[in-house]
């Protein structure tokens, strides 16, 4: 078992964006410094944040120095450069660790990891070139979706083909970066599950959310979603399942379809995620705390929930009702703080406390 960090110790987080602020929020509200490495200048999280080292991730002296200066390093983002994680690495601890990064960073190595634990997932095929694309067209068919293989979010990064003729555009728009075909799935609705291990392998799950996104961005997650008790069931065991064949530590966001067959996952993430972020008013220990909880080597919060919540977040011109909502009771604001507002851009969220859980 790793040792617990006391107080005063310091939690690197590589990103600075809001996910890293209210990490950094939980970290210090159970007594812990935390020190952001982010390339890009005044990031939400420094705001916060007891240090940050502005550098890219191309600069190993500044990640060496970062690593030399914290106790443990965790990330807010998976798409961090396998060199950089090299070089924190043989400094200090990294979690999630490696492993989990590796298999979230790449869908095809994602999609072979979950088959191969039994889980379900859309038909999928990998495409780097016209005939891989054919023969994926011969057997998953359209309507599917073609995804980058890597750093895709948000939606980005994907191209839907409605029909055979759209194949060949969807495979120009990947700019020849790898990719994968993926069959479209036929489902009633999207839920998440927000997990977490902690270092002595206990699992806490969160009630699982349902998902409603616009524009590929999630818009709301509702408290309770619309499952059976056996479809509630399933969903934390399987998100139990993929924690321990990682050997994960920390909190990790599984989001599922929904379909008359059963739950398909759709993607992991190795980190706290937007559809996890009714917590903070729906729970005692919320997603943020409860990966610190897990980096730090201390014990997990129990993750359940005592309120109905529906969280909405606000997004670009959203920003213009925040006034209003302020004047709403039970709705909790938590704004990120970012300078410039922009189309499409997460500039917060309100979490409404709709009643006692259900
Ligand atoms: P992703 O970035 O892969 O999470 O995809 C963003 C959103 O696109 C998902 O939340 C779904 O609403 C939709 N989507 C992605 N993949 C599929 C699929 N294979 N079948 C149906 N809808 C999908």
């Amino acid at each position: 078992m790793t040792e617990a960090l006391a107080t005063g110790a310091v939690i690197g987080i590589l990103g600075g964006g809001q996910l890293g602020r209210m990490l950094s929020v939980a970290a210090s509200r159970l007594g812990f410094r935390t020190h952001i490495f982010e390339p890009g200048a005044n990031p939400p999280a420094g705001h916060v944040a007891d240090r940050v080292t502005t550098a890219g991730y191309d600069d190993e002296d500044a990640l060496r120095a970062f690593a030399d200066s914290v106790d443990v390093v965790t990330y807010e983002f998976e798409n961090i450069p396998t060199a950089a994680l090299d070089v924190i690495e043989a400094v200090r601890p990294i979690r999630p660790n490696r492993e989990a990064l590796r298999v979230s960073q790449d869908r095809l190595v994602e999609k072979d990891f979950l088959t191969g634990l039994g889980l379900t997932v859309a038909p999928y095929a990998n495409v780097e070139n016209t005939s891989d694309l054919d023969a994926a067209m011969r057997t998953i068919g359209a309507p599917s979706i073609l995804k980058t293989r890597r750093f895709g979010y948000d939606g980005k990064g994907q191209a839907r083909i409605m029909a055979p003729e759209d194949a060949a555009q969807a495979l120009a728009d990947m700019a020849g970066a790898p990719a994968v075909l993926e069959g479209f799935v036929s489902f009633s609705h999207e839920v998440s599950v927000i997990a977490a291990r902690g270092t002595t392998g206990e699992v806490a799950c969160y009630d699982p959310g349902e998902n409603v996104h616009k524009d590929g961005i999630l818009s709301t997650t509702t408290l309770p979603a619309n499952l059976s008790a056996a479809q509630r069931m399933d969903a934390v065991l399987l998100a139990g399942r993929i924690l321990n064949a990682l050997d994960y530590v920390g909190v990790m966001g599984v989001e599922l379809f929904v379909t008359p067959q059963g739950l398909v996952v759709n993607e992991i993430a190795p980190r706290v995620h937007n559809s996890g972020h009714w917590t903070q008013d729906g729970c005692t220990i919320d997603q943020f705390e409860q990966h610190i909880r897990a980096v730090a080597g201390w014990p997990l919060g129990d993750g359940s929930r005592h309120s109905d919540v529906v969280m909405e977040n606000l997004i670009g011109a959203d920003m213009d009702r925040v006034g209003e909502i302020a004047r709403e009771p039970n709705a909790a604001l938590h704004l990120y703080g970012k300078a410039e507002v922009k189309a499409g851009r997460k500039m917060g969220h309100v979490n409404r406390v709709i009643a006692p859980k259900s």
